[in-house]
């Protein structure tokens, strides 16, 4: 069977990364979450006190980034390190999610992460979730998917799970952070969110995830 690169947008908590985690699991491919190497690199940045205006530091700091991924048995996923530190928890704290979207904005740092994604997809077989995957980082892509669901849904799922981890947050909180991000995300000048032409729309609102999964996997058996 031919192997093939499927490319993941959509908004923040449409369920891109759990399509893409079980996709990669049943078609034996490597499954990258993009968000994670923003997210990465915007702990580094809190952690030295550095926020997203302060461009010229950022800059200077960029070439002692180190991002990798390893997989991990017991998510059944890659864990990303920050110059050998695992920091898969700690980038999915609120903070982060508060401040990654205008780190995101910066050219050089989409330039970093753009680059390291597209050496990561050289042998296919590969499904990347993000936001610009099948616009900007694999225009080639074989199969480009747009996730898209209500906000009513993607709230309540965000809060689910992040509840367990952060058992003081509230819905408006989240719809808040989901909002903010959605609209950086989409209004950026560079690499913005949007749908390829060429994208096939998913709208998972009323889906369960078996459902949502037998679809694709039809979509790839067309492609394979
Ligand atoms: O996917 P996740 O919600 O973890 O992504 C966190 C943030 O990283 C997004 O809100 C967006 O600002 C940024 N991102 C991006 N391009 C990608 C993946 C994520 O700008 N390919």
């Amino acid at each position: 069977m031919k192997k093939i690169i499927i490319a993941i947008d959509g908004y923040s908590s449409c369920g891109k990364s759990t399509l893409a985690k079980q996709l990669a699991k049943q078609l034996n491919y490597i499954f990258i979450d993009t968000g994670a190497m923003y997210r990465t690199i915007t702990l580094y940045f809190l952690r030295k006190g550095i926020d997203a205006s302060q461009k010229e530091i950022i800059l200077k700091e960029l070439p002692n980034i180190h991002l990798t991924f390893v997989y991990d048995e017991s998510l059944g996923k890659n864990a990303i390190y920050l110059n050998g530190e695992n920091v898969e928890l700690a980038i999915r704290e609120m903070s982060v999610s508060n401040n990654v979207s205008p780190f995101a904005t910066i050219a050089e740092i989409r330039q970093l992460a753009v680059a390291q994604q597209q050496l990561m997809g050289e042998s296919k077989g590969i499904v990347m979730d993000g936001r610009d995957i099948g616009t900007v980082v694999f225009p080639q892509a074989e199969l480009k998917i747009f996730m898209t669901a209500s906000p009513e849904v993607r709230i309540e799922r965000r809060f689910k799970e992040m509840q367990p981890s952060h058992p003081n947050i509230t819905k408006e909180e989240v719809r808040k952070n989901l909002e903010e991000r959605d609209y950086i995300d989409s209004h950026r000048e560079v690499s913005p969110l949007r749908q390829a032409e060429d994208a096939r729309v998913l709208d998972n609102s009323n889906m369960t995830r078996d459902e949502q999964l037998d679809l694709v996997k039809g979509w790839v058996k067309e492609l394979e």
